[in-house]
């Protein structure tokens, strides 16, 4: 663990009420957000504006509207894409029919999804194709889940989201079974489904490592580290952001108050006062200026110290899609 101490401003020559903020590191951007951002930003460069996107690219309003001021359209569905516009699939990944659309009405389009929600696709076509009928553990309309389930015809598999659910199951084949799980899930509450699907099906086939993507852990995992010495913590992510929300689930449980914000107007003072620690982290969609807007709001009530603790330094990088990449 690094201990880094960025800034000091004393109390005293401020004139302001001291407070100590601790800042997780590893927090914000993964490199699935960074390149599916990117993607968009090619392809507007390629193809020039308006370049279409179907849902939020990553789930996060300041990068949606920058987005929106270089010539990006979001729309939910394919329906709303002209004949002759470029489109880009989310980060979260799509059913296979809606590439199949595309393709049917020849449109343009490019894949954004995350190569670590691609390969959790590719894993269920595999376990499919063995026979196995899949165990999803994840939540029930967010957007990776509908992607991932839309991989195999309908019936494929079983969405798990609560230890009720395991205990609800009854397969028509008990010893012909796999589970798979959303990417961005709580470390520990899907630790305890997995452990539940093996109790009740011994011979359940799993993935080697977990879904759980290695942004999403190493995100919880920084919070965890520092959850227990702060009075309060902030998130900053969006409320339809799953990482972001299991982030403040992840500190509430190591015993700190927790919010989610979205922007700095967002910070509610009355909610910190008393605080002498607060946590900080980003959600993985949620850029490092947020973070840096909210740490200058905050420095407007109070004499703030920083210290940024580093659980691990992530190095992972993904390949643009071919086509676009320089
Ligand atoms: Fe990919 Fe994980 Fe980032 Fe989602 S949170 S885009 S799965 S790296």
């Amino acid at each position: 663990m690094v201990d880094v101490q960025i800034e000091t401003r004393p109390p005293a020559e401020a004139g302001l009420p001291p407070l100590e903020l601790l800042i997780a590191a590893p927090r914000g951007f993964c490199a699935g957000v960074d390149r599916a951002i990117r993607i968009v930003e090619l392809a507007i460069e390629k193809f020039g504006a308006p370049v279409y996107v179907r849902h939020e690219i990553v789930h996060n309003k300041y990068v949606v509207d920058t987005l929106k001021a270089q010539g990006a359209i979001f729309v939910e569905e394919l329906d709303e894409v002209p004949d002759d516009a470029p489109v880009v699939f989310s980060a979260h990944g799509v059913p296979k029919a809606v590439p199949n659309k595309a393709t049917e009405r020849g449109l343009t389009w490019l894949d954004a999804t995350c190569p670590l929600v691609s390969k959790v696709h590719r894993q269920a076509e595999r376990l499919s194709e063995q026979g196995r009928h899949i165990l999803f553990i994840g939540h029930a309309g967010h957007p990776e889940v509908i992607g991932t389930l839309g991989q195999l015809p309908e019936g494929a598999m079983t969405l798990v989201e609560t230890m009720e659910d395991v205990a609800a199951l009854a397969p028509a084949d008990p010893d012909n079974l796999a589970f798979l799980t959303q990417t961005t899930l709580s470390v520990d509450d899907t630790a305890d489904i997995v452990e539940a699907l093996k109790a009740r099906f011994p011979s359940i086939h799993g993935p080697r490592g977990e879904d759980i993507c290695y942004a999403t852990s190493n995100r919880q995992a920084a919070v965890k580290a520092i959850a227990h010495e702060c009075d309060a913590m902030l998130v900053i992510g969006a409320p339809n952001s799953s990482n972001s929300v299991r982030l403040v689930e992840v500190a509430e449980r190591e015993g700190a108050r927790a919010r989610l914000v979205q922007r700095a107007e967002e910070i509610d003072f009355d909610w910190i006062e008393g605080v002498k620690i607060l946590g900080i982290t980003a959600g993985a969609s949620a850029p490092e200026v947020l973070v840096r807007e909210v740490v200058a709001k905050i420095a407007t009530r109070y004499a703030i110290s920083e210290r940024e603790i580093t659980t691990t330094v992530e190095k992972m990088s993904f390949k643009l899609p071919h086509g676009l990449a320089a």
